[in-house]
């Protein structure tokens, strides 16, 4: 009799695991600024981690192995699409899960429904050194597409754990309100910003641009990818002179070399612009990331 009693509660134990899921999700996100997002949506019902440090960049990250052992047990895997993260569909299939593959239900493309600057008119090639085949990659820098990539997360997570959808509501409109808030904020602190030109390391700088209504059309790197040559830095020392620069910019891991031989000659400042949470103190999460850039920029442009 014990025995059956015991065979029965097994049965009844596993059949109940297997009915219920346990725990947190478990989420992958390229990025440090992909994995806030979905921490401020998911809160306690997710776990979340980021392969990218945000001490290199983007483009030319090397996953390591655990990488792949956390994408292979991953409930969701989070990323910008385009071809910002070139290393990422060879890590998707290092772990081997069609599910995730780009396209696949539990690959969540952050650059749907953003409006992308400088999509080419006609066919680049990567072959040709060109790096942002299908348009400018680096959306995530407008604090607006933080309300669209935000947006994009809710539906995900509702799809894939609808017993949890009115939390994930309920923290995506505190969120949103707050991200608002500070929208306004952000305008304010950069108003005298607005039509101010600015030249930065690499094209990665065009939506917060945009957003801030900055002017930002010539790069210390000729094409994207391509670092500075002698004659693209005589063009633009010129340039810069006649178009009365303030400010260049970069994130940290560029050689501030060229920069800061270019900014002394026309008594301009360098700042840095961080590409992704946690690349700097005090950029900790989006709030922090978007407050800090912003920041500096308009003390840079007074
Ligand atoms: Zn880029």
């Amino acid at each position: 009799m014990k025995r059956l009693w015991l065979a029965l509660s097994i049965l009844l134990i596993s059949s109940t695991m297997g009915w219920t899921k346990e725990g947190p999700l478990h989420i992958v996100a390229t990025q440090t600024i992909f994995a806030d997002l979905v921490k401020k949506i998911g809160g306690d019902h997710v776990n979340v981690s980021a392969v990218a440090s945000p001490k290199y960049n983007i483009h030319f990250i090397q996953p390591k192995p655990s990488d792949v052992r956390k994408v292979a047990e991953a409930d969701l895997y989070v990323n910008a699409g385009l071809d910002l993260e070139a290393w990422s569909d060879p890590l998707l299939e290092a772990a081997g899960r069609p599910e995730l593959f780009r396209n696949g239900k539990s690959n969540l493309d952050l650059s749907q429904d953003i409006r992308l600057l400088k999509v080419p008119d006609y066919p680049l090639s990567r072959a040709e050194g060109d790096m942002h085949i299908f348009g400018n990659p680096h959306f995530q820098m407008n604090p607006e597409n933080a309300k669209i990539m935000a947006g994009h997360i809710l539906t995900k997570l509702e799809e894939v754990d609808p017993d949890n959808k009115a939390y994930y509501e309920q923290n995506a409109k505190v969120f949103l309100d707050q991200l608002d808030q500070k929208i306004k904020e952000w305008k304010d602190l950069c108003a005298h910003c607005r039509g101010e030109e600015i030249i930065s390391y690499h094209d990665d700088i065009i939506y917060l641009a945009d957003f801030l209504n900055l002017k930002a059309e010539e790069f210390l790197e000729p094409k994207p990818g391509i670092p500075p040559t002698p004659r693209h830095l005589q063009f633009l020392e010129e340039y810069v002179q006649k178009n009365k620069v303030k400010a260049i910019v970069l994130p940290t891991y560029y050689s501030r070399k060229e920069a800061d031989k270019l900014a002394q000659k026309i008594g301009a400042k360098v700042v840095t612009i961080c590409q992704s949470i946690g690349e700097v103190a005090g950029t900790e999460d989006v709030f922090g990331f978007y407050d800090y850039n912003i920041r500096h920029l308009s003390e840079a442009l007074r």
